[in-house]
């Protein structure tokens, strides 16, 4: 049973989703063969400044995994963490990312803001932001629990430098994925 807790970074557009984020992450997780239980962590967990660039308007990734690290320190032996916050992050020679995982410290971080249409001018869509969102926190789980980079641009591992690559891919588990999962899991 893979032991999973959901940190929201903030408020707003994050929880009024985030129960579905929880049953998609599960369902994917599901269908590769794997069970799982993901707890929503009741309060937001505010990152700190210290990993805010002023200059470019974002977070630092690593800080922010670092920071997560510590303040989930005594769940780390049993829970993966999976930060998700609507704010944009980064991290070095990359102009933005929309997460970053550390498998070494079973810490993740999901910036969703890039992942609503909003941000580019388009009109609000509470699906495909759902859908977005839910496919990079199982993405990022994913290089949490060993996975790498995946070639078939439908796997959810596959990797995606913009939201058209979000959308191109399924957020399940190619059945190579899967395979290595269950290898590891089960
Ligand atoms: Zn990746
Ligand atoms: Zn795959």
């Amino acid at each position: 049973m893979l032991k999973i807790i959901i940190a929201p970074l903030n408020h707003n557009y994050i929880f009024d989703y985030i129960d579905d984020w929880k049953n998609m992450v599960t369902d994917s997780l599901s269908k590769a063969g794997l069970s799982s239980e993901i707890l929503i962590w009741p309060s937001t967990v505010k990152p700190s400044m210290k990993c805010f660039d002023w200059v470019r308007k974002q977070y630092f990734a690593p800080c922010i995994i670092k920071d997560l690290g510590k303040m989930f320190y005594e769940y780390l032996n049993r829970y993966f963490i999976i930060g998700t916050g609507y704010i944009d992050g980064y991290d070095y020679g990359l102009n933005f990312v929309f997460g970053e995982a550390s498998p070494t410290s079973r810490t993740a971080v999901v910036f969703t803001r890039r992942l609503d249409p909003r941000f580019y001018g388009e009109g609000p869509d509470y699906n495909l932001y759902l859908e977005r969102v839910a496919k990079e926190i199982v993405h990022e789980l994913g290089h949490l629990l060993g996975l790498s980079h995946c070639r078939r641009r439908t796997c959810v591992m596959s990797f995606s430098n913009s939201v058209y690559e979000v959308d191109a891919k399924t957020r399940f588990f190619c059945e190579s994925c899967s395979n290595t999962l269950r290898k590891l899991y089960v």
